[in-house]
């Protein structure tokens, strides 16, 4: 089977130039679809995830999950955002993911070196100086990711919405090692 002719590195690095370049990185990811979508044939994969598994974590762009943990396509949900924090939207993600989809068991991976470790709440005010409105939502910066993790792990399982919280577990990835370090539930 031919494969494109970019290796992943080669695919990085040609995006990163065509941004210096002054190229327009989506053009550039939309090209590269092309090329993903000739050698692409249908799965035909259920929408359920094969491994009953959702995993919530960070944004990170140093955060591969699907290596990291050894995922295959259809395998899990993943979502993702600022911190991997469990807000109200990971909530009805969640929720949707056990009720409709068919997943059981959650993993919550918080990582080190997050952006979030840098902002504090007072992010919003300064939000709010500049645009002359302060958003509804909390900014969930943090300095303890441990702390974060048991925060999060106890929002998902004191969820009312959810149908399974006996096996959410939590951990911090750490980008240096590509280690996932265990946070237990109790400091
Ligand atoms: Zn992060």
């Amino acid at each position: 089977m031919s494969t494109s002719a970019h290796s992943p590195a080669e695919s990085v690095t040609s995006t990163a130039a065509a941004v210096r370049e002054g190229g327009q990185v989506t053009d550039r990811l939309v090209a590269l679809n092309s090329e993903y979508a000739k050698d692409f044939r249908d799965p035909g994969m259920d929408a359920r995830p094969v491994l009953q598994v959702a995993v919530v974590a960070c944004m990170d762009a140093r955060l591969d999950l699907h290596a990291a943990l050894g995922l295959e396509l259809g395998d899990c949900h993943t979502i993702r955002n600022a911190g991997g924090v469990v807000t109200e939207d990971v909530i009805r993600s969640l929720t949707i993911s056990q009720r409709a989809l068919g997943t059981r068991s959650v993993v919550l991976i918080h990582h080190t070196n997050c952006g979030l470790e840098s902002l504090t709440e007072d992010f919003r005010q300064d939000l709010e100086r500049e645009v002359g409105q302060r958003p509804a939502w909390a900014v969930e910066a943090y300095k303890d990711a441990d702390q974060d993790v048991r925060q999060s792990m106890q929002r998902v399982r004191t969820s009312p919405f959810l149908l399974h919280t006996d096996d959410v577990r939590g951990f911090v990835f750490d980008v240096t090692t590509g280690l996932l370090r265990e946070i237990d539930s109790v400091s």
